[in-house]
């Protein structure tokens, strides 16, 4: 009998060596250490055998089932890490296979434009002033040189407060208020953006809210050839190197002798379009002298200081550069229009 078991374990191992998948592994597990294998029957029949036979036998017999347990455990853990290693081999990961794309958000075509502009006044040595949405009635009009029942508040219909004289801001100027008593008398060279409003019909051309972007040069001898030369500058990194550039008289408040600057119209080149509406020329922006009242109310002896001022609408300079033909698409937060910027 202990040969028989002897035979029994060298037959068991040898058939594990050959074992090559899990498959086989279980079918090895059944045949040698299941209920009706070779080796379970020899303990069974054990009280079969004669008395003084039994204990070595049962021993024995002990021996084998522990040492294939063993076996089986090993060749087990061989397989597992074989089969593995095989996977990994066989289903190896492609890094260099493109990711799956993520959704970039992208930024608004008003303030793509705002920042262009700011970036080209910045190159020529203007800081960038931010100052309140809400405004008083003096600071937004009266400093301007806009008297209560001055004509001039026709042009810019308001939104009031329930609070008496405070007010959403209507063009970005009250700032230069605000910067030049911040800075008097120090020369200084700022532009002001951001949000105005107005309380107008919306229509195609006109919003209730659109960004502004100002400009304040103030200083001693400062002329309106400075003015001219420093616009003509931006039209050029603005609109391009060729870009003509023209200056027509306007009226505003709080610049003397006040103007209107026209571009060339950079989609026809001059010889008249749909876009510029046959004249060649597409208006941008709105400049003057500063009006020495203006440069008084803000702390500069207008006898010694001068100054000049510029304002215009990255909206509107949107519309022109990409054909935009109604300015509510801006705020209409329709992802179809800002996907294409
Ligand atoms: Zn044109």
């Amino acid at each position: 009998m202990l040969e028989r078991l002897q035979e029994l374990e060298k037959e068991a191992l040898g058939a594990l060596e050959a074992v090559e998948d899990e498959a086989g592994l279980q079918a090895w597990k059944v045949k040698y250490l299941g209920r009706s294998a070779a080796l379970a029957e020899i303990t069974s029949g054990l009280s079969e055998l004669p008395k003084e036979e039994r204990p070595a036998v049962g021993k024995r017999a002990n021996q084998v089932k522990v040492a294939l347990e063993a076996a089986y455990d090993y060749r087990a853990e061989a397989l597992h890490t074989e089969s593995l290693a095989r996977a990994l081999q066989e289903q190896r990961l492609d890094v260099t296979l493109p990711g799956r794309p993520m959704v970039r958000g992208r930024i608004h075509p008003a303030n793509q434009t705002l920042r262009k502009i700011l970036a080209i006044w910045a190159e020529m040595g203007f800081q960038v002033y931010r100052s309140r949405d809400v405004e008083s009635d003096e600071y937004n009009f009266q400093l301007l040189n806009f008297p209560p029942y001055h004509p001039a508040r026709d042009m810019q219909d308001t939104f009031f407060t329930t609070e008496p004289d405070v007010l959403l801001r209507t063009h970005t100027s009250p700032g230069q208020i605000r910067v030049m008593r911040e800075r008097a008398p120090e020369p200084i060279r700022v532009v002001l953006p951001g949000m105005c409003y107005r309380y107008e019909q919306i229509t195609a051309r006109s919003e209730i809210q659109f960004n502004q972007v100002e400009g304040l040069a103030v200083g001693k001898r400062i002329t309106f050839a400075d003015l001219k030369g420093t616009l003509n500058a931006f039209a050029r990194r603005m609109f391009g190197q060729d870009v003509g550039t023209r200056f027509r008289a306007s009226y505003f408040p709080f610049t003397e002798p006040s103007a209107e600057m026209d571009i060339e119209c950079f989609v026809c080149g001059g010889e008249g379009c749909t876009v510029c509406k046959y004249t060649g020329w597409l208006e941008i922006l709105g400049c003057g002298m500063v009006h020495p009242v203006v440069l008084q109310n803000g702390g500069y002896d207008p006898a010694q200081y001068t100054g000049f001022a510029f304002g215009m609408g990255p909206e509107r300079i949107a519309m022109l550069k990409y054909g935009i033909d109604d300015i509510r698409y801006f705020w209409a937060n329709d992802l179809r229009f800002l996907e294409q910027f």
